[in-house]
């Protein structure tokens, strides 16, 4: 009897649940890419919006990833409701800009690719271009002061995923080039 009370993890439906609420919130995987591409296209002219969503995907593959996605989307819908505590209800609602806890939260998924992601998540983080725009939208009713970073972040890791990428295969080119001679 007590087997029926050991918590289980499953992966395949947190990995579903992420998708899904992303999609509810109004963000899409190609919108990300379209950040992804913002962020590499002069580093990497060859680059597809394809390519940019499957690095997308693959960041969205991870765990602590989707821990942060569901965190955050969970914390913007309690503000949305009116139902977290005073003075945190206000603080959320309003995106109050010493809040902090919304950037520390994403930083936990720009680290998964290593250091370079920081410059990529600062950059989007303060020109909010695309999809970013319309999540800071403050007359839409919505509540995103969790999700807009989390996007950002998911943008800055796939694209550190990408530069990392690249590289190696530059390097390997390159070795090959050097192996014929
Ligand atoms: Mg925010």
């Amino acid at each position: 009897m007590s087997q029926l009370n050991v918590y289980r993890l499953n992966s395949k439906e947190v990995a579903k649940a992420t998708e899904d609420w992303l999609t509810k919130r109004g963000v899409t995987k190609e919108q990300i890419g379209q950040l992804v591409m913002l962020l590499q296209k002069d580093y990497f002219p060859e680059l597809t919006l394809a390519e940019c969503v499957l690095n997308v995907e693959s960041v969205l593959s991870k765990r602590e990833v989707q821990n942060a996605v569901l965190t955050g989307i969970q914390l913007d819908m309690l503000a949305e409701e009116g139902k977290l505590l005073p003075p945190l209800q206000n603080m959320i609602a309003h995106d109050e800009g010493l809040y902090g806890c919304d950037e520390v939260l994403a930083l936990s998924i720009v680290n998964v690719y290593g250091s370079i992601g920081f410059t990529n998540f600062g950059y989007v983080d303060k020109l909010k271009p695309g999809v970013l725009r319309k999540l800071n939208d403050k007359n839409s009713g919505e509540i995103h002061t969790f999700l807009d970073d989390i996007v950002g972040a998911i943008a800055a890791a796939a694209s550190s995923r990408i530069a990392h990428r690249k590289q190696a295969e530059r390097e390997e080119a390159a070795e090959a080039v050097g192996g014929g001679e």
